[in-house]
Protein backbone atom coordinates (compact mmCIF):
# COMPACT_ATOMS: atom_id res chain seq x y z
CA UNK A 1 0.00 0.00 0.00
CA UNK A 2 0.69 4.16 -0.26
CA UNK A 3 2.06 3.85 3.35
CA UNK A 4 4.88 1.16 2.79
CA UNK A 5 5.85 2.38 -0.61
CA UNK A 6 6.66 5.75 0.92
CA UNK A 7 8.03 4.76 4.39
CA UNK A 8 10.25 2.27 2.23
CA UNK A 9 11.30 5.41 -0.08
CA UNK A 10 12.30 7.65 2.57
CA UNK A 11 14.46 4.41 4.18
CA UNK A 12 16.18 4.13 0.72
CA UNK A 13 16.56 7.84 0.45
CA UNK A 14 18.09 7.79 3.92
CA UNK A 15 20.44 4.77 2.38
CA UNK A 16 20.92 6.53 -0.44
CA UNK A 17 22.11 9.97 1.07
CA UNK A 18 24.21 7.57 3.87
CA UNK A 19 26.05 6.04 0.86
CA UNK A 20 26.63 9.63 -1.04
CA UNK A 21 27.81 11.33 2.34
CA UNK A 22 30.24 8.50 2.86
CA UNK A 23 31.51 8.55 -0.80
CA UNK A 24 31.95 12.15 -0.54
CA UNK A 25 34.20 11.94 2.32
CA UNK A 26 36.23 9.49 0.89
CA UNK A 27 36.85 11.78 -2.09
CA UNK A 28 37.59 15.02 0.15
CA UNK A 29 39.73 12.45 1.70
CA UNK A 30 41.40 11.56 -1.28
CA UNK A 31 41.12 15.51 -2.58
CA UNK A 32 43.19 16.52 0.67
CA UNK A 33 45.70 13.94 0.77
CA UNK A 34 46.47 15.05 -2.95
CA UNK A 35 46.42 18.61 -2.00
CA UNK A 36 49.25 17.99 0.67
CA UNK A 37 51.38 15.73 -1.56
CA UNK A 38 51.11 18.88 -3.97
CA UNK A 39 52.37 21.39 -1.29
CA UNK A 40 55.41 18.98 -0.58
CA UNK A 41 56.14 18.68 -3.94
CA UNK A 42 56.24 22.28 -4.44
CA UNK A 43 59.12 23.06 -1.95
CA UNK A 44 60.95 19.75 -2.97
CA UNK A 45 60.79 17.25 -6.09
CA UNK A 46 58.18 15.86 -8.46
CA UNK A 47 57.37 19.03 -10.31
CA UNK A 48 58.83 19.41 -13.52
CA UNK A 49 58.20 21.46 -17.09
CA UNK A 50 57.91 20.13 -20.77
CA UNK A 51 57.94 22.33 -23.76
CA UNK A 52 55.49 22.14 -26.57
CA UNK A 53 56.69 23.99 -29.49
CA UNK A 54 54.69 26.55 -31.20
CA UNK A 55 55.01 26.76 -34.96
CA UNK A 56 54.64 28.54 -38.50
CA UNK A 57 52.01 26.79 -40.63
CA UNK A 58 53.71 27.52 -43.63
CA UNK A 59 57.53 26.01 -43.02
CA UNK A 60 57.03 24.38 -39.26
CA UNK A 61 59.46 26.94 -38.15
CA UNK A 62 59.63 27.21 -34.25
CA UNK A 63 57.86 30.23 -33.24
CA UNK A 64 58.02 29.70 -29.60
CA UNK A 65 57.20 27.25 -27.17
CA UNK A 66 54.42 26.69 -24.29
CA UNK A 67 55.48 25.86 -20.73
CA UNK A 68 53.36 22.80 -19.14
CA UNK A 69 53.77 21.55 -15.72
CA UNK A 70 54.32 18.27 -15.18
CA UNK A 71 53.86 16.39 -11.74
CA UNK A 72 55.47 13.03 -10.87
CA UNK A 73 53.30 11.82 -7.53
CA UNK A 74 55.41 9.51 -5.72
CA UNK A 75 52.69 6.78 -5.58
CA UNK A 76 50.53 7.64 -8.38
CA UNK A 77 52.74 8.17 -10.80
CA UNK A 78 53.09 10.94 -13.07
CA UNK A 79 49.30 12.79 -12.80
CA UNK A 80 48.04 15.21 -15.46
CA UNK A 81 47.85 18.82 -15.17
CA UNK A 82 43.83 18.91 -16.35
CA UNK A 83 43.62 16.76 -12.92
CA UNK A 84 45.73 18.86 -10.18
CA UNK A 85 45.72 22.63 -11.23
CA UNK A 86 41.83 22.69 -10.59
CA UNK A 87 42.38 21.53 -7.25
CA UNK A 88 45.42 23.86 -6.45
CA UNK A 89 43.14 26.53 -7.99
CA UNK A 90 40.33 25.50 -5.44
CA UNK A 91 43.33 25.62 -3.12
CA UNK A 92 44.54 28.58 -3.60
CA UNK A 93 47.70 26.41 -3.66
CA UNK A 94 48.15 27.96 -7.41
CA UNK A 95 49.90 31.20 -6.10
CA UNK A 96 52.98 29.15 -5.01
CA UNK A 97 52.55 26.63 -8.05
CA UNK A 98 52.53 29.56 -10.42
CA UNK A 99 55.71 31.36 -9.26
CA UNK A 100 57.95 27.94 -9.34
CA UNK A 101 56.54 27.63 -12.84
CA UNK A 102 57.99 31.42 -13.61
CA UNK A 103 60.98 30.75 -12.10
CA UNK A 104 61.47 27.39 -13.60
CA UNK A 105 60.65 28.61 -16.90
CA UNK A 106 63.45 31.36 -15.88
CA UNK A 107 65.88 28.82 -14.91
CA UNK A 108 65.50 26.69 -17.83
CA UNK A 109 66.36 29.87 -20.52
CA UNK A 110 68.96 30.97 -18.56
CA UNK A 111 70.53 27.18 -19.04
CA UNK A 112 69.70 27.45 -22.78
CA UNK A 113 71.54 31.12 -22.97
CA UNK A 114 74.65 29.36 -21.19
CA UNK A 115 74.79 26.78 -23.73
CA UNK A 116 74.68 29.02 -26.89
CA UNK A 117 71.72 28.36 -27.74
CA UNK A 118 68.75 31.30 -28.92
CA UNK A 119 66.27 31.18 -26.44
CA UNK A 120 62.68 30.90 -27.84
CA UNK A 121 59.62 33.10 -26.89
CA UNK A 122 57.90 30.64 -23.74
CA UNK A 123 54.75 31.02 -23.12
CA UNK A 124 53.56 30.78 -19.24
CA UNK A 125 49.85 29.49 -18.59
CA UNK A 126 48.61 32.45 -15.44
CA UNK A 127 45.67 31.31 -13.14
CA UNK A 128 43.30 34.40 -12.23
CA UNK A 129 44.69 33.95 -8.37
CA UNK A 130 47.93 34.81 -9.48
CA UNK A 131 46.61 37.92 -11.54
CA UNK A 132 44.38 38.99 -8.23
CA UNK A 133 47.97 39.97 -6.31
CA UNK A 134 48.63 42.97 -7.49
CA UNK A 135 51.88 42.96 -7.40
CA UNK A 136 52.30 39.91 -9.54
CA UNK A 137 53.23 42.16 -12.56
CA UNK A 138 56.36 44.05 -10.12
CA UNK A 139 57.23 40.68 -8.81
CA UNK A 140 57.41 38.81 -11.93
CA UNK A 141 59.40 41.90 -13.69
CA UNK A 142 62.13 41.33 -11.11
CA UNK A 143 62.16 37.95 -11.50
CA UNK A 144 62.37 38.68 -15.14
CA UNK A 145 65.74 40.77 -14.44
CA UNK A 146 67.06 38.87 -12.02
CA UNK A 147 67.58 36.19 -14.83
CA UNK A 148 68.76 38.72 -17.27
CA UNK A 149 66.04 38.11 -19.43
CA UNK A 150 63.76 40.38 -21.20
CA UNK A 151 60.28 40.71 -21.29
CA UNK A 152 59.71 39.82 -25.06
CA UNK A 153 61.22 36.25 -24.10
CA UNK A 154 57.59 35.86 -22.69
CA UNK A 155 53.86 35.46 -23.66
CA UNK A 156 51.34 35.15 -20.70
CA UNK A 157 48.31 33.01 -21.38
CA UNK A 158 45.14 33.40 -19.92
CA UNK A 159 41.69 31.14 -19.93
CA UNK A 160 38.40 33.73 -19.73
CA UNK A 161 36.90 30.86 -17.43
CA UNK A 162 38.93 32.31 -14.87
CA UNK A 163 38.45 35.76 -15.50
CA UNK A 164 34.61 35.97 -14.44
CA UNK A 165 35.35 35.09 -11.52
CA UNK A 166 37.40 38.37 -10.23
CA UNK A 167 37.00 40.52 -13.42
CA UNK A 168 38.21 43.66 -12.21
CA UNK A 169 41.05 42.98 -10.38
CA UNK A 170 42.69 40.75 -12.72
CA UNK A 171 41.84 43.23 -15.78
CA UNK A 172 43.84 46.00 -13.44
CA UNK A 173 46.70 43.46 -13.22
CA UNK A 174 46.18 42.16 -16.84
CA UNK A 175 46.70 46.43 -17.98
CA UNK A 176 49.31 46.43 -15.65
CA UNK A 177 51.40 43.88 -17.30
CA UNK A 178 50.47 44.76 -21.11
CA UNK A 179 51.72 48.45 -20.05
CA UNK A 180 54.81 46.85 -18.84
CA UNK A 181 54.95 45.66 -22.06
CA UNK A 182 54.24 41.78 -21.76
CA UNK A 183 52.17 39.72 -24.75
CA UNK A 184 49.02 38.68 -23.22
CA UNK A 185 47.22 35.54 -24.96
CA UNK A 186 43.60 34.19 -24.34
CA UNK A 187 43.77 30.61 -24.51
CA UNK A 188 41.14 28.05 -25.72
CA UNK A 189 39.26 30.37 -27.31
CA UNK A 190 35.79 30.29 -27.85
CA UNK A 191 34.79 28.02 -24.79
CA UNK A 192 34.44 31.00 -22.64
CA UNK A 193 30.81 32.24 -22.15
CA UNK A 194 31.80 36.05 -23.26
CA UNK A 195 34.60 35.72 -25.56
CA UNK A 196 33.80 38.22 -27.78
CA UNK A 197 33.10 41.02 -24.61
CA UNK A 198 36.84 39.69 -23.33
CA UNK A 199 38.15 40.93 -26.95
CA UNK A 200 36.66 44.23 -26.01
CA UNK A 201 38.05 43.98 -21.91
CA UNK A 202 41.18 42.87 -22.64
CA UNK A 203 44.48 43.77 -23.64
CA UNK A 204 45.53 40.82 -25.93
CA UNK A 205 48.35 40.28 -28.38
CA UNK A 206 47.21 36.71 -29.77
CA UNK A 207 44.12 34.38 -29.43
CA UNK A 208 44.35 30.76 -29.18
CA UNK A 209 41.66 28.62 -30.87
CA UNK A 210 40.34 25.78 -28.47
CA UNK A 211 41.36 22.50 -29.94
CA UNK A 212 37.74 21.27 -29.73
CA UNK A 213 36.89 23.10 -32.93
CA UNK A 214 40.39 22.40 -34.44
CA UNK A 215 39.50 18.69 -34.11
CA UNK A 216 36.34 18.65 -35.73
CA UNK A 217 36.90 21.06 -38.48
CA UNK A 218 37.03 18.12 -40.71
CA UNK A 219 33.42 16.34 -39.90
CA UNK A 220 31.49 18.93 -38.70
CA UNK A 221 30.96 22.38 -40.74
CA UNK A 222 29.63 24.22 -37.73
CA UNK A 223 33.07 23.94 -36.18
CA UNK A 224 34.47 25.00 -39.32
CA UNK A 225 32.52 27.85 -39.78
CA UNK A 226 33.79 28.46 -36.15
CA UNK A 227 37.61 28.58 -37.38
CA UNK A 228 37.19 30.31 -39.93
CA UNK A 229 35.32 33.47 -38.47
CA UNK A 230 37.99 32.95 -35.37
CA UNK A 231 40.57 33.39 -38.11
CA UNK A 232 39.20 36.40 -39.53
CA UNK A 233 38.33 38.22 -36.10
CA UNK A 234 41.75 37.50 -34.99
CA UNK A 235 43.10 39.42 -38.62
CA UNK A 236 40.25 42.17 -38.40
CA UNK A 237 41.69 42.79 -34.89
CA UNK A 238 45.33 41.95 -35.73
CA UNK A 239 46.01 39.85 -33.38
CA UNK A 240 48.05 37.16 -33.70
CA UNK A 241 46.49 33.88 -33.75
CA UNK A 242 47.71 29.94 -32.69
CA UNK A 243 45.40 26.88 -33.52
CA UNK A 244 45.76 24.53 -30.62
CA UNK A 245 44.93 20.83 -30.76
CA UNK A 246 46.71 20.33 -34.77
CA UNK A 247 46.81 16.12 -34.90
CA UNK A 248 46.60 16.21 -38.68
CA UNK A 249 48.29 17.54 -42.15
CA UNK A 250 44.56 17.91 -43.42
CA UNK A 251 43.66 20.27 -40.41
CA UNK A 252 47.08 21.96 -41.51
CA UNK A 253 46.86 22.56 -44.67
CA UNK A 254 42.67 23.83 -43.81
CA UNK A 255 44.12 26.06 -41.21
CA UNK A 256 47.23 27.96 -43.53
CA UNK A 257 44.53 27.94 -46.16
CA UNK A 258 42.47 30.10 -44.55
CA UNK A 259 44.88 32.32 -43.21
CA UNK A 260 46.23 31.15 -39.92
CA UNK A 261 49.75 31.65 -39.42
CA UNK A 262 50.39 29.50 -36.27
CA UNK A 263 50.03 25.83 -35.01
CA UNK A 264 50.74 23.59 -31.96
CA UNK A 265 49.63 20.47 -32.06
CA UNK A 266 50.83 16.73 -31.60
CA UNK A 267 51.41 16.63 -35.64
CA UNK A 268 54.10 18.77 -34.98
CA UNK A 269 55.21 18.22 -31.36
CA UNK A 270 54.14 16.29 -28.00
CA UNK A 271 55.34 18.48 -24.79
CA UNK A 272 59.13 17.85 -24.46
CA UNK A 273 61.16 17.34 -21.54
CA UNK A 274 63.58 19.90 -21.51
CA UNK A 275 66.81 17.71 -22.60
CA UNK A 276 64.40 16.94 -26.24
CA UNK A 277 63.82 20.88 -26.64
CA UNK A 278 67.48 21.54 -26.00
CA UNK A 279 68.24 19.04 -28.74
CA UNK A 280 65.65 20.46 -31.45
CA UNK A 281 67.00 24.32 -30.05
CA UNK A 282 70.47 23.15 -31.19
CA UNK A 283 69.21 21.93 -34.38
CA UNK A 284 66.98 25.24 -35.11
P1 LIG B 1 46.42 24.53 -22.23
O1 LIG B 1 47.10 25.71 -21.66
O2 LIG B 1 45.33 24.77 -23.21
O3 LIG B 1 47.58 23.62 -22.85
C1 LIG B 1 47.45 22.84 -24.00
C2 LIG B 1 47.12 21.41 -23.65
O4 LIG B 1 46.77 20.72 -24.85
C3 LIG B 1 48.30 20.64 -23.04
O5 LIG B 1 47.76 19.68 -22.14
C4 LIG B 1 48.87 19.93 -24.28
O6 LIG B 1 49.59 18.75 -23.96
C5 LIG B 1 47.59 19.59 -25.01
N1 LIG B 1 47.82 19.39 -26.44
C6 LIG B 1 48.68 20.07 -27.25
N2 LIG B 1 48.59 19.65 -28.52
C7 LIG B 1 47.65 18.66 -28.54
C8 LIG B 1 47.11 17.82 -29.58
O7 LIG B 1 47.49 17.88 -30.75
N3 LIG B 1 46.15 16.94 -29.20
C9 LIG B 1 45.70 16.83 -27.91
N4 LIG B 1 44.76 15.93 -27.65
N5 LIG B 1 46.20 17.62 -26.92
C10 LIG B 1 47.15 18.51 -27.22
P2 LIG B 1 48.36 19.49 -20.67
O8 LIG B 1 49.84 19.66 -20.69
O9 LIG B 1 47.79 18.22 -20.15
O10 LIG B 1 47.75 20.71 -19.88
C11 LIG B 1 46.38 20.83 -19.67
C12 LIG B 1 46.01 22.18 -19.11
O11 LIG B 1 46.54 22.33 -17.79
C13 LIG B 1 46.58 23.36 -19.90
O12 LIG B 1 45.79 23.61 -21.04
C14 LIG B 1 46.48 24.46 -18.86
O13 LIG B 1 45.17 24.96 -18.80
C15 LIG B 1 46.80 23.70 -17.58
N6 LIG B 1 48.22 23.92 -17.24
C16 LIG B 1 49.32 23.25 -17.64
N7 LIG B 1 50.45 23.78 -17.10
C17 LIG B 1 50.04 24.85 -16.35
C18 LIG B 1 50.74 25.81 -15.53
O14 LIG B 1 51.96 25.86 -15.42
N8 LIG B 1 49.94 26.74 -14.88
C19 LIG B 1 48.58 26.75 -15.02
N9 LIG B 1 47.88 27.69 -14.35
N10 LIG B 1 47.91 25.86 -15.77
C20 LIG B 1 48.63 24.92 -16.42
MG1 LIG C 1 47.92 27.35 -22.48
MG1 LIG D 1 44.63 25.86 -24.56
MG1 LIG E 1 43.17 24.29 -21.61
Amino acid sequence: NTQTALSEAKNSGRDTFRFFDHKMSENARQLLKLEQALRTAISGEGLSLHFQPKVQLVDQQLYGVEALIRWQHPELGPLSPAVFIPLAEESGLIVEIGAWVIEEACRAMVRWRDAGLAIPRVAINIAVQQLEQEDFPSWLESVIKNHQLSLDNFELEITETGLMANELCALATLSSLQEKGFRIALDDFGTGYSSLSYLRKLPLSTLKIDRSFVMDMGNDDTSLSIVQTIVQLAHNLKLDLVAEGVEEEAQARQLLAMGCQLAQGFLYYKPLPEDELVKLLAKS
